[in-house]
């Protein structure tokens, strides 16, 4: 088959790809060796954050992760093994595990995720999508002295990035937020930020997408490339060989081995994170609550009500960890008023992509001259979805990237 673009991957930055390509007019095919929104995509949290501008990697990251790693309900989590590609990852992650690595990212996360925001409220207005988009902000709860402290610190140093945020006490948070646990001491409140129900949205585009011209293909899974001179010549699936004058590489955390495949070194490591999603109680919180002991968080998503977290490397695994499932619901009645009666939840489990540095690759291939890579969002890959698949759409038709990209090249690591 031949196609101008062929976008592999329908997540939340494939299928944002295709809809601005295909708004400009541009002939292009996304295929997915699934459905749309079938990896992490779906069950996420579905947090719109320039106020978490932090990449993953960042001081104290690297001491806090080796205290949980004793202790089976902790956030993070390592599955011991010998993993050469994890060896190196993780020694590549303690380089950026300090504070210039981490002040040189945080302007460039804030200033892609406000940019995303506005994609967000454009594309949904335009294209009428029911997603349930809500910007109330989003809290950052503390039950311990110590919590609060340290989250006060970091509040204020993300302050000094001209990030809008107010810090609570007590009476605050609680009128603020009434369904809290008694026992929360206060927080920050994250006024820049939205969420929505992920997959809502990723289908109202990808309808939308299709409107607008874009051919969208389910389960034709990518199994290999023909190259020649620097160059994609096929795309070999399981439904035939795919001809495209360029490619987009939009795999999530699928993109290393593929990008192994021609030759490239795209390092990631895939970290696994749960949600349970639950019909929303009467009454629940009015807009995200992250539990910040826990580092998990709850998310109202119109009639449901949905918890997410951990950070679990275990390699591409699809397995689900039923003791750090049920962390995160212990986590949930320790910061929320909850009804007694636990309710019967939808557990899911999805790979975030995770470069060493926890920022994302966006560009062109230096080694593949018709191949655009757009992943590695990590935490933050919903949240950067409309404005990576608009910065795909600018670097496919050869026009300047309406933000510069700085520190998201995808040669960085050879
Ligand atoms: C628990 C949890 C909570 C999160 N919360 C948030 C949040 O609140 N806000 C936020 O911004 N981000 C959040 N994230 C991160 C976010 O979900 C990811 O960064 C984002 O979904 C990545 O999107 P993607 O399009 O790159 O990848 P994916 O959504 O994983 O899509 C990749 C697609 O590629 C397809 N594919 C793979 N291999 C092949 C192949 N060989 N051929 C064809 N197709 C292939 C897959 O089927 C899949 O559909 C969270 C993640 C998790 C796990």
């Amino acid at each position: 088959m031949q196609t101008d673009i062929l976008i592999i991957g329908g997540g939340v930055i494939g299928v944002s790809s295709a809809y601005y390509l295909a708004r400009a007019g541009v002939a292009v095919t996304l295929i997915d060796k699934k459905t749309v929104a079938a990896g992490s995509s779906w069950g996420n949290a579905g947090l719109l954050c320039p106020n978490h501008s932090e990449p993953i990697p960042g001081p104290g990251v690297l001491g806090q992760g080796l205290k949980w790693l004793l202790d089976v309900e902790s956030p993070l989590y390592i599955k011991p093994r010998i993993d050469a590609d994890l060896i190196r990852w993780l020694w590549r992650f303690r380089g950026y595990c300090n504070q210039q690595a981490l002040d040189r990212a945080i302007p460039r996360l804030r200033d892609m995720q406000r940019a995303s925001l506005d994609h967000y409220r454009q594309i949904i207005a335009h294209e009428d999508i029911a997603c349930d988009f809500e910007e109330a902000g989003g809290l950052l709860a503390f039950r311990t002295d110590e919590g609060l402290a340290a989250g006060i610190v970091q509040a204020e140093h993300m302050a000094s990035f001209g990030l809008k945020l107010q810090i609570l006490d007590a009476a605050a948070i609680h009128a603020l937020e009434p369904t809290l646990h008694p026992e929360v001491q206060g927080g920050v409140f994250h006024q820049e930020d939205a969420f929505i129900t992920p997959h809502k949205f990723i289908f109202g585009l990808a309808e939308a997408a299709k409107r607008h011209g874009a051919l969208i293909l389910d389960e034709t899974e990518v199994r290999g490339f023909t190259a020649s001179g620097g160059r994609i010549t096929a795309v070999r699936t399981n439904r035939g060989n795919f001809h495209a004058r360029q490619v987009v590489l939009a795999a999530g955390a699928w993109s290393t081995a593929l990008a192994r495949q021609l030759g490239l070194h795209l390092p990631m490591q895939p970290a696994k994170g749960y949600s349970i999603t639950i019909p929303r109680p009467q009454p629940s919180p009015k807009r995200y609550v992250i539990f910040g002991e826990r580092n998990a968080v709850a998310t109202p998503m119109g009639d449901t009500l949905r918890f997410a977290g951990t950070l679990e490397l275990s390699g591409m695994s699809a397995g689900v960890n039923q003791r750090r499932v049920n962390a995160i619901c212990k986590a949930a009645r320790e910061y929320l008023i909850l009804p007694k009666k636990k309710p019967a939840g939808h557990v899911w489990q999805g790979l975030r992509p995770v470069p060493p540095d926890g920022m994302p690759y966006i560009g062109r291939s230096r080694r593949m001259s018709n191949l655009i890579i757009a992943t590695g969002h990590a935490m933050l890959g919903l949240s950067m979805g409309p404005i990576t698949g608009r910065l795909v759409a600018e670097l496919a038709q050869e026009q300047p990237p309406s933000l510069p990209l700085d520190g998201c090249e995808v040669d960085r690591f050879g």
